[in-house]
């Protein structure tokens, strides 16, 4: 943390406590010319937003998230509950990524990562949407990483 007065490189902090629940607020002494200053420190933790193959953006929508995920497992024995879990852990992977915007290829490997552990059906039901038949390279190799796991 750079000195708002002088700029020089290295301050010390000398005291840091809870504002609110979610932001900490340190009192900062500058090591070069000694003046002191406050800093408030609060987690990001926006999702980020996402970019679209046209290279648009929009906002994170958790629900094309579960809609995606729905459609691959439709009438699939896999309990909600471990529906629901694996979203939450595509959502905290994404907020733990700390970027700023995601392509949508990254949040579809999420949900392949995702699909291969919940069932396999829906693996390649959603690997032959999302990748495509034209690909069928990229295809092919979705399926080899199935066999990979077993
Ligand atoms: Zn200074």
């Amino acid at each position: 943390m750079h000195c708002p007065f002088c700029s020089a490189g290295d301050t010390r902090v000398v005291d840091s406590r809870l504002s609110n629940p979610d932001t900490v607020r340190r009192r900062r002494e500058c090591v070069s010319c000694g003046e002191r200053f406050t800093t408030y420190e609060k987690a990001e933790l926006n999702m980020p937003r996402v970019i679209k193959g046209d290279g648009s953006r929009e906002p994170f929508n958790e629900e094309k998230l579960c809609s995606g995920l729905s459609k691959a497992l439709e009438k699939r024995p896999v309990e909600t509950q471990k529906i629901d879990d694996s979203i939450n852990e595509i959502k905290h992977k994404l907020l733990a990524s700390g970027e700023r915007e995601i392509t949508t290829g990254l949040i579809g490997e999420l949900v392949m990562d995702a699909l291969k552990k919940l069932d396999h059906v829906a693996y390649i039901r959603f690997a032959s949407v999302y990748l495509s038949f034209d690909d069928v390279d990229a295809f092919r190799q979705a399926i080899d990483k199935l066999d990979t796991t077993k």
